[in-house]
């Protein structure tokens, strides 16, 4: 009943903010005297904002502070309470809409990609996995496991660049043509079919009209990138577990309690849909597949969806 009433008065919201939308285009946008390129640049701009979900869009406005909220004098709500309501109001409507997951694994193949593989089969989920072409070419055993991936319809295969900066980030990143001659080759050498990429050591997010930059020294690489027709995608919750040891740093269920907060608190890049970062060789030891499989299982029970990254974000 009283998600029934906050779903309604969200929709009411909604409309009100459609038809001042509206009547601003018109008066400002369709007024006399303005060019015809002009015009039809923010036709198109409109049409964008039209296709836009309704949720999502909402979300950011408010995020961003751009919604105008007003006191009535009658019955005064303050504007913090408003914007806590239309919150939780978004956050219900959301929680109405499915759960995506995406189980995302960088720097294969290594040892421990053979396992991926096998539990994306045996639980019959999808994964995606950001590879580093050096690796591949390192070994029979390694070529083998890229193998795998490859064949796998449940595995996606993207990019991580081919020498993964050789662990050195700050002298990577300070010369970006060389940083994204090294992208290219990766995608060359694996024959990759998507254009999405993770950058080594930064989680940056460059994709539609996001950009969110961790340490700026990787922005101009992530920029050219983007130029290029790349989508870059960093992370919302990462799992360590010890790759010799197999002990985690936080146990599987911590991490599921991690995600499940995540999902609820709409914390993510976008909200009902939480990228989650492992690495391959995590899953080397028996104990780190056994927690991998469990934490597989937890998820499922909750109802999460599990996507490929190419299909990042479902928005509603
Ligand atoms: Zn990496």
């Amino acid at each position: 009943m009283k998600c029934s009433r906050l779903l309604i008065s969200l929709f009411t919201c909604t409309v009100l903010l459609c038809t001042v939308s509206c009547k601003e285009f018109s008066s400002k946008v369709l007024g006399s005297g303005m060019e015809d390129s002009s015009r039809d640049t923010l036709k198109e701009r409109l049409t964008q904002q039209e296709k836009k979900p309704v949720l999502l869009n909402r979300w950011d406005s408010l995020q961003k502070n751009l919604i105008h909220f007003t006191v009535d004098s009658l019955n005064p709500i303050p504007v913090k309470q408003q914007k806590r309501n239309l919150k939780d109001s978004l956050r219900a409507a959301f929680n109405t809409h499915p759960k995506h997951i995406y189980l995302t694994f960088d720097d294969g193949p290594l040892i421990g990609s053979a396992a991926i593989d096998s539990l994306a089969r045996e639980k019959n989920v999808k994964v995606s996995v950001f590879l580093i072409g050096r690796h591949a070419n390192m070994s029979k055993r390694r070529k083998r496991d890229l193998e795998k991936y490859e064949s796998n319809p449940l595995v996606a295969c993207y990019n991580h660049s081919y020498t993964h900066a050789r662990n050195q980030y700050s002298r990577f990143y300070n010369n970006p043509q060389e940083a994204f001659a090294d992208f290219e080759k990766n995608e060359q050498d694996l024959q990759l079919k998507h254009k999405i990429v993770r950058l080594p050591g930064r989680n940056i997010w460059v994709y539609d009209d996001v950009r969110k930059i961790d340490l700026k020294s990787g922005a101009t690489t992530a920029d050219l990138l983007h130029n290029a027709g790349y989508k870059i995608f960093g992370w919302d919750v990462e799992w360590r577990i010890n790759s010799v040891t197999g002990i985690a740093g936080q146990s599987q269920e911590a991490t599921l309690t991690h995600i499940r907060n995540f999902m609820n608190n709409k914390s993510s890049m976008t909200p009902n849909n939480v990228v989650f970062l492992m690495h391959d060789d995590m899953f080397q030891t028996k104990k780190g597949q056994e927690q991998l499989s469990a934490l597989i299982d937890g998820l499922k029970r909750e109802g999460y969806q599990f996507e490929f990254m190419q299909d990042y974000p479902v928005k509603y």
